[in-house]
């Protein structure tokens, strides 16, 4: 055996991370996660890290010790270690451009280009078996394991993944993404010391572990993104309110406007079509506003059918610009969409003052003047 293994060292790390891999699968099954292509590519990287890090351990065991079947198993376990490592940063990439974009479509053709140097992964892994001419790694007549010529392959590889993912979350949020939380580093930065440590000592297992601890964080930063997000409207919540405030203080923007808004006679929706059409108004307005506004502002679901638009890049004129343009819009769609019921906002503003003592103050002013247009509205009807 390797004197420079140190098997304890690696059951123990390895086995944590098979733990750590096995509760964050567990708790994704009993939420009943896993429909959509997001949670399906991590869920492919949960299995794969868990099949690693128990072929890690194999390998690292019966390294150096003699026999057939000792050979095949070190030839099976490193040629499926060796390729997963460039899948993983495959997967990640997909998961990235899907959690941006949402759009299966959008990612096929750039899946099939990323998917180029997996293959020749692969391909290399293929050649290094038949013939083994040590390519990747080499497994000497009395098993012992040595790292080959191109050994650096997938590491060169997976830095090209994880720099890839880095600059298209940067670029989504340069173009005013919605992805405050998006945990690209979160992942990233175990994942690269893991694999540091891991390619400068050869006998420690730190690659696969890191991995293992990089999609607890994945789970626990998406978690927190998740509790923002009214899952109805698709826009944000009132706890994402409480948090943007207090961002919006310390920013100290020249100048912020909020616009709150409330669905005229949305009662009557329910009343006379059933909760599902009601429902399925709120999820339609949280679609056109969020295509409606600008980058920099921010829509929220205040309360059941009050919504909320932050501006931070607008004067008072862009606001009512803002406001008359979601008002022609709105009866374009309901002339167009021929639903059975029309939809009207109250809406009123009000410019934040760092004077303001709470954001309920803030809220009051806005509601105020929501209030004055709703009279208009129902002076109309009358
Ligand atoms: P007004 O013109 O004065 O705004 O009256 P309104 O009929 O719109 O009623 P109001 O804004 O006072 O109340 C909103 C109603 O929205 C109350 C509640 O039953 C309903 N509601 C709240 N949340 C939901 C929801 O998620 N789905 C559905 N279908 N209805 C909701
Ligand atoms: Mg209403």
């Amino acid at each position: 055996m390797n004197n420079q293994i140190n098997i304890a060292e690696i059951l123990i790390v390895n086995g944590a991370g098979v733990f750590c891999l096995l509760y964050l699968a567990g708790t994704r099954l009993s939420n009943k996660l896993g429909k959509r292509v997001g949670e399906y590519l991590f869920n492919c990287m949960i299995a794969i890290s868990i099949v690693a890090l128990l072929l890690e351990m194999l390998s690292f065991c019966i390294d150096g010790i003699p026999g057939k079947t000792v050979c095949v198993a070190q030839y099976v376990s490193n040629a499926i270690l060796f390729p997963a490592t460039t899948l993983m940063g495959y997967l990640w990439c997909l998961f990235v451009e899907f959690k941006i974009s949402h759009n299966v479509k959008k990612i096929r053709r750039t899946a099939w280009m990323l998917a180029l140097p997996v293959a020749v992964a692969y391909a290399l892994m293929v050649l290094n078996c038949l013939c083994k001419i040590g390519l990747l790694f080499s497994i000497s007549s009395d098993n012992v394991y040595t790292r080959g010529r191109f050994g650096l392959y997938s590491y060169v590889i997976l830095a090209f993944y994880y720099l890839y993912s880095i600059i298209v979350v940067y670029l989504a949020k340069h173009k005013g993404s919605k992805i405050h939380f998006f945990p690209v580093y979160t992942y990233v930065l175990p994942c690269v010391m893991g694999t540091v440590i891991q390619g400068l000592h050869y006998g420690v297992a730190a690659g696969w572990f890191s991995v293992a601890i990089a999609l607890m964080l994945v789970e626990m930063q998406l978690q927190k993104e998740e509790s923002f997000v009214d899952e109805l409207s698709g826009l944000y919540n009132r706890k994402y309110l409480e948090f943007y405030y207090k961002q919006m203080q310390m920013k100290k923007y020249a100048q912020v406007f909020g616009i709150m808004m409330d669905i005229n006679l949305f009662k009557k929706i329910n009343d006379t079509y059933g909760h599902t059409a009601g429902d399925d108004a709120i999820r339609t307005v949280g679609r056109l506003l969020s295509g409606w506004v600008d980058v920099s502002d921010t829509v929220i679901r205040f309360a059941g059918d009050e919504f909320i638009i932050f501006c931070t890049n607008r004067d008072e004129q862009g606001v009512m610009d803002l406001i008359s343009d979601i008002r022609k819009r709105l009866t374009e769609y309901n002339r167009t969409a021929k639903k059975p019921y029309e939809l009207s906002f109250a809406i009123g503003y009000a410019e934040y003052s760092p004077e303001y003592a709470s954001l309920d103050e803030f809220l009051h002013d806005m509601d105020q003047k929501m209030y004055e247009d709703k009279e208009v509205f129902r002076k109309q009807c009358r």
